[in-house]
């Protein structure tokens, strides 16, 4: 099995073209590359053994041997199970495992100006979590990743996980000490709702103006005073408790002590 890196970005006429988006939406990676006379350099490469292939691009004396050896990986060498990293720039925006070899489809990805027949179909990871890697080459369309690659990508690959664990733990925390505290206090919260027209008090959003129906009643709960600095036995009253919109909710909560309800107005736009 072997792992790949390849890009989507092609330069045709002098504007960039980037494809990685509708070859995930397709379940792709394709590519082309066009000769001077402004046509696909080869056709359906099924056709070809890969001598002739040479041959076609040495006959039409195109100096390009970095994508001449690209579309003859994806034609030639690259196999089912075997593994591509989709690069964006400096990161690594996609993973996937291909499902069927090389196929040939001038209709497959018609993009703005440009086709890119030449694919293999790959089911990519739904939840890929991308991440920043330079290797060199980094000119190529595609290169076979090879161990030292491979030992730098796992790494960023752990490393990534582990982050988005941290986050996730830390903001679950917040939440779940913010959402015991209203439960204990269930009543002032009910007091609270009870006496308000259940509108966002950051940006005056009402849930049942935007979502009908099924918003109706619905508001979040928000505890003004950072929940770590309250006493078991201190006393709360209505006036410390907000009542906010999901978004508003999550704003206020990306500093801790979270902000107050007048520092996030002033930052709304
Ligand atoms: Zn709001």
């Amino acid at each position: 099995m072997n792992y790949w890196r390849m890009s989507f970005r092609i330069k045709r006429d002098n504007i960039i073209h980037e494809l990685w988006s509708d070859c995930y939406e397709r379940g792709i990676a394709a590519m082309s590359y066009y000769g001077y006379d402004g046509e696909p350099v080869v056709g359906d490469c099924s056709k070809l053994t890969d001598n002739e292939y040479d041959d076609i691009w040495r006959t039409k004396g195109i100096n390009a041997t970095s994508p001449q050896g690209s579309l003859k990986k994806v034609a030639y060498k690259m196999k089912k199970e075997d593994v591509i990293y989709a690069k964006e720039g400096v990161n690594i925006v996609g993973k996937g495992v291909i499902t069927e070899e090389y196929d040939y489809d001038p209709n497959i990805l018609n993009g703005s100006e440009s086709t890119w027949e030449h694919f293999v179909r790959v089911d990519w990871e739904k939840d890929f979590l991308p991440f920043k890697l330079n290797l060199e080459a980094n000119l190529h369309i595609v290169i076979k990743l090879n161990e030292e690659h491979m030992d730098k990508i796992r790494e960023m690959e752990s490393k990534t996980r582990k982050e988005i664990k941290r986050i996730e733990a830390e903001e679950g925390n917040r939440y779940k000490s913010e959402a015991t505290f209203c439960s204990r206090n269930r009543a002032l919260v009910e007091a609270k709702k009870m006496n308000s027209d259940y509108r966002c008090e950051v940006c005056g959003m009402a849930f049942k103006e935007v979502y009908g129906k099924i918003g109706n009643g619905y508001i979040i709960a928000h505890h003004k005073i950072p929940i770590g600095n309250i006493e078991e036995t201190a006393t709360t009253t209505l006036d410390d408790i907000a009542l906010v919109c999901a978004n508003c909710h999550a704003m206020l909560h990306t500093k801790n002590p979270p902000l107050s309800l007048d520092e996030l107005r002033n930052k709304m736009k």
